[in-house]
């Protein structure tokens, strides 16, 4: 124990820890023309971290992490959704790691529940939530969307399922184009197949509003009972924004449970420019926004807000009629009773400083500045004539493929794919791939505050490069 607590240590070794990670920071903002990724193969990798738990030293641990990893902090990652952290949040992490407060219950986190309070109720007022509104922080998007689930079965199925199970078919409502996560959900709670009503897409990949009815009434004439509708803001993977004020309408006309999933954009509710893209949101039942996607802040933390917070009180309650039992008190401060998890991370004050240090504008800055990126890349790939886009992107997430009118589909399929996996070995640029109706996209999401037109413009370049060596020499004049 003395060897593990020797303070000194700590202090010798915290210090070269934060000079490497501040280098770091400043290596991948400021010199772009450093790797993203160094690519391994997964087994070569496994066989790396074997042999270096052998033979390794210790001291070269940090150093072979970063040089193992990928990194979202340089501008030329423009890959996944996961938020580029500030690097004031890496301080407020180490608080929590040290404090380790699991808020499960007052004693076990005074601060963070009154902080998670605070942030919460700020939250709600930008989406436009009236009071009482209310929410917590919990351990993702996943997560959150599970339980605004339960919460909204609890409250519109008059049956007590949380207690007694459920024989009666039950379902939700939701774009064939949301989160898989939202599938994943339902089956958890036992609605099996048959109670995921997946409404098709429109042309633009966002849900068809214009289906809604039909989807509905077919779904009850079988016998199911539907209590709930899902809106993206926006969806994976394309960044389309459902029309949240159309399904608002529709779920008000059948008293369903209305649930906006913004775990990627939600934070546009920050952004005077792009706010107007969850109109309809403050009129939902709930809302999820993932801090570690649009606000910079490091995995994993997720607020999950409810327009009447009763609802967050009574997710998990045993007390089926809550709605009638007003006078129950009102225990905002053991915030375990709300969360599924028991003990969780003191994940507000990543939330709290930065709107404290930097403000509400802080965020919307941010998203402003991202989103505005996506049209100019747009833009970009319009006036290139073998280059073209899936959709016309509603936010910063923009799917793309190099294009030739002399070859097949499968050939561009395959073209693609090939130059994804060349980029990837590559390792200066880190970009995704995605399907979309049969077809291969290459797939950014511009999470990265220093990404510009010309990281975007040399990317464009690269691609071009690597599929004309890739076209079959059979289509080659
Ligand atoms: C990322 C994402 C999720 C999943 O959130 P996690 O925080 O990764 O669990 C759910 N829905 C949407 C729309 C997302 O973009």
């Amino acid at each position: 124990m003395n060897q593990l607590f020797d303070i000194q240590d700590f202090k010798q070794k915290s210090k070269q820890l934060l000079k490497l990670i501040s280098e770091h920071l400043e290596q991948t903002v400021t010199e772009p023309t450093k790797k993203t990724l160094s690519w391994n193969e997964p087994d070569d990798e496994l066989r790396f971290w074997k042999e270096f738990f052998k033979t390794g030293n210790i001291d070269d641990f940090f150093p072979e992490i970063l040089k193992r990893t990928t990194h979202t902090h340089n501008p030329k990652y423009v890959g996944h959704q996961v938020g580029v952290t500030a690097p004031i949040t890496l301080l407020t992490g180490m608080l929590s790691n040290l404090l380790n407060n699991g808020m499960a219950v007052y004693e076990m986190g005074m601060s963070p529940n009154a902080i998670e309070r605070i942030v919460t109720e700020k939250l709600c007022k930008a989406i436009g939530y009236d009071s009482p509104s209310g929410g917590f922080l919990t351990s993702g998007g996943t997560l959150a969307n599970l339980t605004a689930l339960l919460s909204a079965r609890k409250a519109k199925v008059p049956h007590d399922v949380w207690n007694l199970g459920h024989a009666q078919p039950l379902g939700i409502m939701v774009c064939e184009e949301a989160h898989y996560c939202v599938d994943r959900a339902a089956k958890i709670m036992g609605l099996g197949k048959k109670g995921i009503i997946k409404v098709p897409a429109n042309r633009n990949f966002a849900i068809d509003v214009e289906q809604l009815e039909t989807y509905y009434q077919r779904s009850i004439a079988k016998g199911i009972q539907i209590f709930a509708i899902v809106g993206s803001a926006p969806s994976t993977a394309t960044g389309a924004y459902d029309d949240l004020e159309a399904i608002q309408q529709f779920a008000e006309k059948y008293n369903l449970w209305f649930h906006v999933d913004g775990a990627h954009g939600g934070a546009a509710i920050f952004s005077e420019k792009y706010t107007h893209l969850l109109k309809g949101a403050e009129k939902s039942d709930s809302m999820v926004i993932d801090g570690h996607k649009m606000m910079m802040m490091p995995t994993i933390t997720t607020a999950l807000l409810y327009r009447n917070k009763k609802h967050a009180d009574h997710t998990f309650s045993i007390n089926a009629d809550y709605l009638l039992s007003e006078t129950e008190e009102d225990e905002w401060y053991n915030s375990g009773r709300r969360t599924f998890e028991c003990t969780k991370t003191m994940m507000c004050l990543h939330w709290y400083v930065l709107l404290k240090v930097y403000g509400e504008k802080v965020f919307g800055t941010y998203v402003t500045r991202q989103y505005d990126l996506g049209k100019e890349f747009e833009k970009l790939l319009l006036k290139e004539p073998d280059f073209e886009i899936a959709t016309s992107p509603m936010s910063n997430i923009l799917c793309f493929r190099y294009t030739d009118s002399n070859l097949s589909q499968e050939d561009l399929n395959e073209i693609n794919t090939k130059v994804r996996q060349a980029l990837l070995e590559d390792g200066e640029f880190y970009l995704v791939q995605t399907k979309l109706r049969g077809t291969l996209y290459l797939r950014t999401t511009l999470m990265n505050p220093f990404t510009t037109r010309e990281h975007l413009e040399s990317l464009l370049k690269k691609i071009r490069t690597r599929a004309k060596k890739l076209i079959p020499s059979r289509v080659r004049q």
